[in-house]
C-alpha cells in the first residue's frame, strides 16, 4: 500500500521532470546565440597584444561594392608594376617590402611615393601578423623605410621609435639602464624622494633619506642624469644646495614676523621670497625629472618629465597599431586585383 503510493508518486515526478525538460529545452533553441550563416562570430581569435587590429574581410553574402574604380598607379616605372603587384601574397610580407623599395627608388611623384608608403605599411602589418615569433625583421625594415620617406622630422622620429620598439636590437645602448645589476625599487624610490626634498628646500628630511642604506650609491650611479649635459657631480651639487637650506631667514616658514608687531603681523620672507628650494633652470629641472622618471621606470612613468623633455610637443604613442592609420592605409586591403586593392578571400577559417 505504502509502496504503491510511493511508486505512483515517483512516476508522476518522472513525468513532470520529462515535460519540464522537453519544454525547457525547446524554448532556448530558438534564441541560440550561435552566429547565423554569414554572420561573424562575436569573439575572434585572441589578438596578439600590440598587433594592429585588422578589420575582417567582408562576408561572402554581402552585396558587391558598386562600381569599383581602379586605384591610380604611378607611370614610367622601369618594371612591370601591374604584374608585380598581382604577384603579392599576404603570406609573404617580404615581397611587399621589396616592391616598395623598388617603387620608392624609381618614384618621381607623390603617386609613386604614396604607393611605396602603402607597400611598406602592408609589409609591416602582414609581418606583424605572423604568429609564434618575437622578431619582425620585415616590419622593422618597413618601418625604417617609411621613416626615410617621412616628410617631417616628427614623423621620422616617431617611425624610428616604432622600429626600435618592435626590435630591441635597434635600441640605443644606454649606459643609464644598467640592466646587469638592477636597483631595488625601494632604494630607487628613496633616491627620487631625496631629489624632490632637496628641490623643495626640505633639507632636514632630505638628510634623513640620504642616510638610508644604498640611497647614496644609487644616486651616484645615476647622477649623470641629474645634469643637462650628462656630467658627473650631480650628488655633490645637491649636497651643496642642501647647505643653503632651510632658509636662514624664515627657517622654511616662507614668512617672518614683523618687528615688534602685536598682535603679530607677518611679511613674505625677503631672502627666499616664499619660494623654498634652489632656483633651478628649466634644463636642470628637466634633468631632475628625467632622473626620477628613469629610476621609477617600470612602476610609474612621469608624463611631466616626458612633456618637459620634448618641449611640450603633442605626445604620440609608439603603438604598432597606429601605423596604418598614420600612413592613411587601410590594412585590410592587401591584395591587388583587377586594378585595385581588395581584401583577402574569406576562405580562411
Ligand atoms: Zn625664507
Amino acid at each position: 500500500m505504502n509502496r504503491a503510493r510511493r511508486s505512483m508518486f515517483a512516476g508522476c515526478l518522472t513525468l513532470l521532470v520529462a515535460v519540464t525538460a522537453m519544454t525547457g529545452f525547446s524554448q532556448p533553441a530558438q534564441t541560440d546565440p550561435r552566429p547565423l550563416p554569414g554572420e561573424q562570430p562575436a569573439a575572434t581569435s585572441p589578438a596578439e597584444p600590440g598587433a594592429p587590429t585588422l578589420p575582417r574581410a567582408p562576408a561572402a553574402d554581402q552585396p558587391p561594392q558598386p562600381a569599383p574604380t581602379p586605384d591610380p598607379l604611378p607611370a614610367n616605372l622601369p618594371f612591370d608594376l601591374e604584374h608585380r603587384l598581382a604577384e603579392l601574397r599576404p603570406g609573404n610580407p617580404e615581397g611587399y617590402l621589396r616592391l616598395g623599395e623598388d617603387v620608392a627608388a624609381a618614384a618621381t611623384d607623390n603617386l609613386g611615393r604614396g604607393l611605396a608608403r602603402r607597400l611598406y605599411t602592408l609589409a609591416f602589418v602582414l609581418d606583424r601578423r605572423r604568429a609564434n615569433t618575437s622578431v619582425w625583421p620585415t616590419a622593422t625594415s618597413a618601418c625604417l623605410a617609411l621613416a626615410e620617406l617621412a616628410t617631417t622630422q616628427a614623423d621620422r622620429q616617431w617611425l624610428e621609435a616604432l622600429a626600435r620598439s618592435i626590435d630591441r636590437r635597434l635600441a640605443v645602448p644606454e649606459w643609464t639602464t644598467a640592466a646587469q645589476d638592477p636597483v631595488d625599487s625601494a632604494t630607487a624610490y628613496l633616491a627620487t624622494v631625496f631629489v624632490g626634498l632637496v628641490r623643495s628646500g626640505d633639507t632636514i628630511r632630505a638628510e634623513r633619506v640620504l642616510a638610508q642604506p644604498g640611497v647614496r650609491d644609487v644616486i651616484r650611479r645615476y647622477e649623470r642624469l641629474l645634469s643637462p649635459y650628462n656630467q658627473p657631480g650631480g650628488l655633490a651639487e645637491l649636497e651643496r644646495e642642501m647647505t643653503r637650506w632651510p632658509c636662514p631667514e624664515c627657517a622654511g616658514k616662507r614668512v617672518v614676523r614683523r618687528f615688534q608687531s602685536n598682535p603679530p603681523q607677518f611679511r613674505l620672507c625677503s631672502v627666499c621670497r616664499g619660494t623654498l628650494g634652489p632656483d633651478l633652470s628649466p634644463q636642470t629641472l628637466s634633468a631632475q625629472l628625467r632622473f626620477e622618471s628613469r629610476l621609477l621606470a617600470g612602476t610609474a612613468r612621469s608624463w611631466a618629465a616626458q612633456v618637459i623633455s620634448d618641449d611640450g610637443a603633442p605626445l604620440r604613442d609608439v603603438d604598432p597599431g597606429e601605423l596604418p592609420g598614420a600612413m592613411g592605409v587601410d590594412p585590410s586591403l592587401v591584395i591587388w586585383r583587377d586594378g585595385r586593392w581588395v581584401g583577402e578571400e574569406p576562405s580562411k577559417p
